[in-house]
């Protein structure tokens, strides 16, 4: 009897869990179904993003599908075809190419599918209908016034070595962070104030295909033993914490990082754990946060205002021309961080914890 009785309980909580699942997390609302394509998960930011997503999704009654294209153009393709397929209502991409996804989106639209692009602007299509990413000049901006005031170029110091690395080219990103950089150096260069020793300052030469800090670290081998065997580099542009972390080890391989040869100024972008702690110990520099909750939070606005046939609210319809038109776009505010304001920006607004980066 008492087996009988176990197992009837069993039975009805199994029951009542399947219900629940068949209603959703929400109680029974069924707002739409969202497809998330991120571009890769070896990045941090973008685990991130996409976690932020599916919780905010969720909270509105949305059910999501969200996948990682390991950095291959040709697997987001084919994720986003599969979730076209499924059904979606509304895409989401943070693009890998920005301008391999022309055919894949005249599908979607065609089946009358929503398309919010998301960090990255998705380049060649007339189907993208809103944009939600950061002031991506303005994080060059903060790049670039980071080193201005780390060599006191502006109190006429110098002139110092520098070296340069941009992101990778088929990101419109990339473009933005590097111009944004280049508005504050540019003027050191020309007057002598800042020397590029290896002599590449153009954006084609100093790009690093697919954000790869390995590749990073190859072109910092070259640099290092080109044209610094009797000169120091005293600061290096870099655009991402994945780069810098590849900088930061061609540096250490000829013994930097030592009181006798203190690292240079590094930069960086996205505040990732392992590059937090770098900075922490006095490796890295700089980095750019980011607030990924906040642009998760945004996308999720636009993408259920356009499902809901309303305006999402933009703040910037100038700036991002994709090659057939501007895409309206809401521009968040990134922030510049090193060690003397880590604590406020990153652990007392609750986006890591003391002891992540104490591990
Ligand atoms: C993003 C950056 C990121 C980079 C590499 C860019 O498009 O805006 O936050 O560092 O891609 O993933």
């Amino acid at each position: 009897m008492k087996r009988f009785l176990y197992v009837l309980t069993l039975l009805v909580f199994v029951l009542s869990l399947s219900a629940c699942g068949g209603l959703g997390a929400n109680g029974g609302k069924d707002a739409g179904f969202v497809g998330i394509s991120m571009p890769t998960k070896s990045s941090e930011r973008w685990i991130h993003d996409g976690q932020n997503m599916v919780k905010e999704f969720k909270k509105l009654g949305y059910k999501t599908d969200l996948q990682y294209a390991e950095d291959v153009v040709e697997n987001q393709v084919s994720q986003i075809e599969n979730m076209i397929t499924k059904g979606v209502n509304v895409l989401v991409i943070a693009p890998i190419d920005a301008e391999a996804l022309t055919d894949v989106l005249e599908k979607a639209h065609k089946q009358g599918i929503k398309i919010i692009s998301y960090d990255r602007l998705i380049k060649n299509s007339k189907y993208v209908d809103y944009y939600a990413t950061f002031d991506n000049f303005k994080v060059g901006v903060l790049q670039g016034q980071y080193i201005e005031q780390k060599l006191g170029l502006k109190e006429g110091k110098g002139p110092f070595n520098i070296e340069l690395f941009a992101g990778s080219p088929d990101d419109n990103n990339a473009y933005f962070f590097f111009d944004g950089a280049m508005s504050v150096l540019k003027p050191y260069i020309d007057s002598g104030k800042l020397v590029v020793r290896s002599g590449q300052t153009k954006f084609d030469q100093v790009a690093t295909l697919r954000w790869d800090g390995a590749t990073a670290q190859a072109r910092m081998d070259n640099l290092l033993s080109a044209h610094y065997t009797n000169a120091r580099v005293d600061a290096v542009l870099s655009p991402y914490d994945g780069i810098s972390i590849g900088i930061i080890s061609s540096l250490k391989g000829v013994g930097y990082g030592t009181p006798s040869k203190p690292m240079p100024v590094i930069t960086g972008q996205d505040a990732e754990l392992a590059s937090v702690k770098s900075i922490i110990a006095g490796e890295q520099t700089q980095t750019v946060f980011k607030d990924t909750r906040e642009l998760a939070k945004k996308a999720v606005e636009m993408a259920d205002a356009v499902l809901k046939g309303k305006k999402p609210e933009v703040n910037d319809t100038k700036t991002y021309n994709n090659g057939v038109k501007v895409v309206p776009a809401y521009l968040l505010e990134p922030v510049s961080v090193d060690k003397s304001n880590y604590e406020k920006v990153l652990i007392d607004s609750g986006y890591y914890k003391k002891e992540d980066l104490e591990k």
